[in-house]
C-alpha cells in the first residue's frame, strides 16, 4: 500500500518536493491490531503544524516517516476481540492506503446511521469543535449576535448554524468567495455573510452587524480578530479555533492593534483545543445527530479521490478549494 511521507520540514507554503508519495508493505495483525483499508482520509488544517517541529500540544510528523491524520477504513484482517473483517473504523492512521491499528485506539463507525465520511466531518472532530468552541468556550447564549469566519469550512458553517438551531439574533459569517457567501446566506440560514477578499473585514463586519457582536467564533486571525475586537459589545467572547491566515508565515504576525477595547467591553478572549472537551461528547452526539438526522443541520463536503491526490487536497484546505469538510476518498 502506499503511504504520504514528509521529507522535509516546509518553510512557508508546503511544496510537492516536501512529500513523497512512497510503497510500503502491507502489515499483518498481530495481537490486539486490526489491519484497515483506508476508505476516507481527512485533511486539515492542524496537520501544517504537525510539519513544523515547533513545540505544539501534538507531536511533530517525523522526517522520513509516513504522515497520520484521522481516517475512515474498513476492517480487513483482524488479531482484535470486538472487531471483524468488514467493520468500519475511525482512527488516528490516515494519509496511507492501509493502517495497521491497535485495537484500542480504533472507533467503530456504523454506515448505517450516517454516511461514513461524516465520522470525519460534520459528527466527528471538526463538528464536535463547532459545538465545544460555540456553547462553551464562547458561553454562547440565546439573543447573542455571532460573527464566525472560515464560515463555509467544516468547523465554520457548523457554528453558524448551530448558533442559530440554539436562538442567536443574528449571524454573521465571512468567507473567500462569492458562491461561498451566496451558501452561507441562502442554504445555512446565515443572517448576513460577506467575502473577506472584497474589502476591509473591520468594515463589512460593521455592515454587516450594525449593532456588533457578542461572540466570535475565530478560525482565521489576523484582520479578521482585530475587525471582531473593534466590533465587539459590552461582555462580548472571542473563542480562538484556530487562526490560518498565519499557519504559513515565516514571521510571527502582527497582533490586533486595538486589544484596549477589551477593557470597556470586559471583552474575554480565550483558546480551546477541542480534545480538552471530550465530556460533551454524548451530548454532541445526541444534539446534532439529531438536527442531521432532521435535515435541520446541513452539511457540505468537497471530496478529492485518489491517494495520490491526497497532499493537493490538504493544499487545497490551506487554499480554500473546500467548500464544507474536504475528504479524500481511496
Ligand atoms: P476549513 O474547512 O474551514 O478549511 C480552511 C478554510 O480556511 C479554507 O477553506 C479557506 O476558506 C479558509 N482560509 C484559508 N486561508 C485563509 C486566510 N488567509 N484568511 C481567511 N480564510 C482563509 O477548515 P476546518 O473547518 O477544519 O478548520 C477551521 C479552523 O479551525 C482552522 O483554523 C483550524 O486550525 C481550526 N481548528 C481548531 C481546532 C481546535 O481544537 N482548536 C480543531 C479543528 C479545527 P475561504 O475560501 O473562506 O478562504
Amino acid at each position: 500500500g502506499r503511504e504520504w511521507h514528509l521529507d522535509s520540514r516546509p518553510v512557508g507554503w508546503p511544496k510537492p518536493e516536501d512529500f513523497s508519495l512512497v510503497e510500503a508493505e502491507i502489515p499483518t495483525p498481530g495481537e490486539g491490531q486490526v489491519l484497515v483499508r483506508n476508505t476516507y482520509l481527512s485533511v486539515d488544517p492542524y496537520m501544517r503544524g504537525r510539519m513544523s517541529d515547533a513545540k505544539s500540544y501534538v507531536a511533530p510528523y517525523a522526517v522520513g516517516e509516513a504522515m497520520q491524520g484521522g481516517a475512515v477504513g474498513e476492517v480487513v484482517a483482524s488479531g482484535a476481540q470486538g472487531l471483524a473483517v468488514g467493520d468500519h473504523v475511525l482512527h488516528g492512521l490516515g494519509w496511507r492506503e492501509y493502517a495497521l491499528v491497535d485495537a484500542k485506539s480504533a472507533v467503530k463507525v456504523d454506515a448505517g446511521v450516517a454516511p461514513l465520511s461524516t465520522y470525519l466531518g460534520v459528527l466527528g472532530m471538526p463538528g464536535f469543535t463547532a459545538y465545544a468552541g460555540l456553547l462553551r468556550v464562547a458561553s454562547f447564549k440565546e439573543g447573542d449576535t455571532v460573527f464566525v469566519s472560515g464560515a463555509a469550512g467544516a468547523v465554520g458553517s457548523q457554528v453558524g448554524q448551530i448558533a442559530k438551531l440554539k436562538g442567536a439574533s443574528r449571524v454573521v459569517g465571512s468567507a473567500g468567495s462569492a458562491e461561498k457567501v451566496a451558501l452561507l446566506v441562502e442554504e445555512y440560514g446565515f443572517d448576513a455573510a460577506f467575502n473577506y477578499k472584497d474589502g476591509p473585514v473591520g468594515r463589512q463586519l460593521r455592515e454587516a452587524a450594525p449593532d456588533g457582536i457578542d461572540v466570535y467564533f475565530d478560525n482565521v486571525g489576523g484582520d479578521h480578530l482585530e475587525a471582531a475586537i473593534g466590533s465587539l459589545n459590552r461582555d462580548g467572547r472571542i473563542a480562538v479555533c484556530g487562526m490560518i491566515s498565519v499557519y504559513n508565515n515565516t514571521e510571527p504576525a502582527p497582533g490586533p492593534r486595538n486589544l484596549a477595547r477589551l477593557i470597556q467591553t470586559r471583552g474575554r478572549i480565550e483558546g480551546f483545543l477541542v480534545s480538552d472537551h471530550n465530556d460533551l461528547r454524548p451530548e454532541f452526539v445526541r444534539e446534532v445527530g439529531g438536527w442531521i438526522a432532521s435535515g435541520e443541520l446541513k452539511y457540505r463536503e468537497t471530496v478529492v479521490e485518489g491517494i495520490e491526490n491526497n497532499l493537493e487536497a490538504f493544499l487545497g484546505v490551506l487554499r480554500g478549494d473546500n467548500t464544507g469538510k474536504m475528504i479524500v476518498k481511496l
